[in-house]
């Protein structure tokens, strides 16, 4: 059976990277990118993409899939600098039954703080979007701690 990925006319990820909406970039080279979530599950929320359009994880190449951990990492390091979290979460999710809301692959990074319920559970219906001008402040934090 194929996963079936969530169906839009057009791509919200492909569209930032266009630069036909406004986003809060971290990082942007060939092989991937990192911006701020726009939803803010906790301070310094961001998401990892391939710049390719790859739907989940099984259409990243190897080239993609070395790109985005090793990015990841750079991320949580500069997170933990900047913000001071106790933990962090990475997940991603394949698959509308996964909950998968945009068919372009996206790692999640959420870093969790002092005082939080432990392990809980994200949901994107719980969050409002922020403005991009918050987004880019902290998109702009992050990037003083990368290395
Ligand atoms: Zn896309």
């Amino acid at each position: 059976m194929p996963i079936v990925v969530p169906q839009r006319d057009t791509c919200p990820f492909c569209e930032n990277l266009a630069d036909r909406r406004p986003c809060a970039w971290i990082h942007r080279d060939e092989v991937i990118a990192s911006f701020v979530n726009p939803r803010l599950y906790g301070k310094g929320a961001v998401l990892v993409i391939p710049i390719r359009h790859a739907p989940t994880l099984l259409d990243l190449n190897a080239e993609e899939l070395s790109a985005v951990f090793a990015h990841a990492q750079e991320l949580i390091r500069a997170l933990l600098a900047a913000y001071g979290p106790e933990g962090f979460s990475v997940f991603q999710n394949n698959g509308v039954t996964a909950g998968q809301s945009v068919a372009h692959y996206h790692l999640h990074i959420v870093p969790r703080y002092a005082g939080e319920e432990p392990g809980r559970i994200f949901g994107e219906g719980e969050f409002q979007r922020i403005p991009i001008e918050e987004r880019l402040q902290i998109a702009e934090e992050i990037k003083q701690h990368l290395g």
